[in-house]
């Protein structure tokens, strides 16, 4: 088993690109971003912002 320094386990599977998301906070707002290039609209309160984030990744997890 080959050892890859420097890549952490997220790019691994370069042949199912996943969809990572994170919340990023833009001023006063906040937003939900995915690693696909996927971005929620700005929400005032993070928790939205994540809410949208796992809505996105449920909905490109559907078969
Ligand atoms: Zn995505």
């Amino acid at each position: 088993m080959a050892l890859r320094e420097g890549l952490g386990p997220a790019q691994e599977n370069r042949q199912h690109p996943e969809h990572h998301t994170t919340t990023v906070e833009q001023g006063r707002f906040c937003l939900a971003r995915c690693s696909c290039g996927w971005r929620g609209p700005a929400r005032r309160a993070r928790s939205l912002a994540r809410t949208d984030a796992e809505g996105h990744a449920r909905d490109v997890r559907q078969p």
